[in-house]
């Protein structure tokens, strides 16, 4: 879908909905101005102190970085010129400056390139140390000066905008509670991102992610609560329910619904970012059914791999399993499963090194860990499985009672062992995963606290 019929979806406009270039387009911020590569030398290599931001259409980091830019273009505009350049449509200056991910920052001065670039869900902490370091410590102290702290209060804060938060801001809202949703991206969180959900009641035909999303989100805004996305969560209490956000904004609230989700376990090869969602999945039973007759390659060896190459078999006419140790760390049924399978093999003792995508194709480099030779797989797809991580590093210091993989434990309303403090989504210990068990205990946990409070 381009990005025309992407806001004639949308006529009610809303900060998710617009993609960041027609935002851009549209709102006056006269520190901040867009360029193409034409523009480059004189705006950046003979434009003083200089912020560049390599930006995509369709690309959710983007569009959370997008409010982060133009509000520290309000603070340091004066002191430093902030750029916007398309990547899509200036690919090859993208490329000579090593741009490979979206969105990137890069910072100049006098016409040299400074400091580190930063990628990815960019924190606005991250981009404040850099202006920090471009500017003089008596220009910091002036801009800091204008930064004045302010105190908030809810009955309830919820942690996290993915179908969970949204259901249960969705539930609070209605019930007339003063809620607050807090997320350092924008809403929807998996679900944001995937690109077709099949499986969400409701629906004869598969959604796009993004529009779920939006759907959801804007049904929960309709209540009234408060959105605060796209900001730096940059502590949390949990026993004094106190959540600061961008360094500045304190949020008390007499209950916290904890509803962060979870990160997949990453490789670390080079292109795993940029193809995330593009040719490399994290969810066979989302993504298998588009690789019919289709060639896949499945990065992994213990019960979540092989239990998805099985499935992933049901549509895919090859399945090339790459897995770093010599035999496979699954159960003894599910390898029996596997060996009985044709249409699978194993290359043991591997792992990828790089992603590429030629044509329709995606191109692995992978290192044999024996003979440390490396060499080119293709295949239609890739399928990582090499685990998921409860997002509770983010928690603060005292965090409610984990299982053994670090999901926070939950009684039947979702309660949590600190008081007053609830789980809701993935982040929780139970079996399944999904968008429809992410929404029930939405509902379950603003139910139990409406009935409370
Ligand atoms: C690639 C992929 C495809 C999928 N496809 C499907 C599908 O087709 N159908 C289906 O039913 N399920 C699917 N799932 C599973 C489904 O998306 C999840 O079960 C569901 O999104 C969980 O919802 P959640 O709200 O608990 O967490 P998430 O969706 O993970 O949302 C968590 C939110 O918390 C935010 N957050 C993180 N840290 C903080 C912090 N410190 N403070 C505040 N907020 C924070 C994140 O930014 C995010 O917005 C898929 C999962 C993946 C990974």
């Amino acid at each position: 879908m381009n990005v025309c019929t992407y806001i004639a979806y949308t006529k009610k406009s809303s900060t998710f909905a617009v993609s960041n270039r027609t935002k851009h387009r549209q709102r006056k911020n006269t520190h901040m101005k867009e360029i193409n590569a034409s523009d480059f030398p004189k705006e950046v290599l003979e434009g003083g102190k200089v912020v560049l931001d390599f930006y995509s259409t369709e690309c959710p980091p983007c569009e959370a970085l997008a409010p982060k830019f133009e509000s520290m273009a309000e603070l340091y505009g004066e002191k430093i010129k902030f750029l916007k350049i398309f990547r899509q449509g200036n690919r090859e200056l993208a490329a000579q400056l090593g741009v490979s991910s979206s969105p990137t920052l890069l910072f100049f001065d006098n016409g040299q390139q400074i400091l580190d670039t930063i990628s990815g869900g960019i924190k606005k902490s991250e981009i404040m140390d850099r202006l920090d370091k471009m500017i003089s410590p008596e220009e910091v102290k002036t801009i800091k000066s204008r930064m004045k702290p302010v105190i908030s209060e809810y009955d309830v804060a919820i942690l996290g905008a993915g179908p969970a938060g949204l259901t249960a801001g969705l539930y609070l809202g209605q019930a007339k509670i003063n809620t607050v949703i807090i997320d350092p991206a924008l809403p929807g969180g998996y679900m944001g991102i995937t690109h077709q959900v099949s499986n969400y009641p409701g629906f004869d035909q598969p959604q796009n992610g993004y529009m779920l999303a939006h759907y959801m989100s804007e049904q929960t805004k309709q209540t009234g609560i408060d959105f605060k996305v796209a900001v730096d969560v940059s502590s949390v209490d949990l026993v004094k329910k106190e959540i600061v956000i961008d360094q500045l904004e304190t949020i008390r609230a007499k209950k916290i619904i904890i509803s962060t989700g979870t990160s997949p376990n990453t490789m670390n090869a080079p292109g795993e970012n940029e193809f995330k969602g593009k040719g490399i999945s994290y969810c066979a039973t989302c993504d298998a059914k588009y690789y019919v007759d289709k060639e896949v390659i499945v990065i992994g060896g213990g019960n979540s791999a092989v239990e998805e190459a099985l499935f992933i078999t049901k549509f895919a006419s090859k399945v090339t399993m790459v897995h770093q140790f010599d035999a496979l760390t699954a159960n003894q049924t599910a390898i029996e499963h596997l060996k009985a399978n044709d249409r699978i093999s194993v290359l043991y003792s591997h792992e990828p090194r790089k992603f590429e995508k030629r044509a329709d194709k995606m191109v692995a480099t992978l290192e044999n860990l024996k003979t440390k030779e490396l060499f080119e797989l293709d295949a239609d797809g890739v399928f990582v499985f090499i685990g998921f991580k409860a997002n509770t590093s983010v928690l603060g210091s005292v965090v409610p009672e984990l299982d053994q993989w670090g999901y926070i434990k939950t009684d039947e309303d979702r309660r949590t062992s600190l008081p007053d403090v609830f789980a809701i989504g993935d982040i929780v210990s139970k079996k399944y995963r999904q968008i429809t068990t992410a929404v029930a205990d939405g509902t379950v946990a603003a139910m139990t606290i409406s009935k409370e409070m």
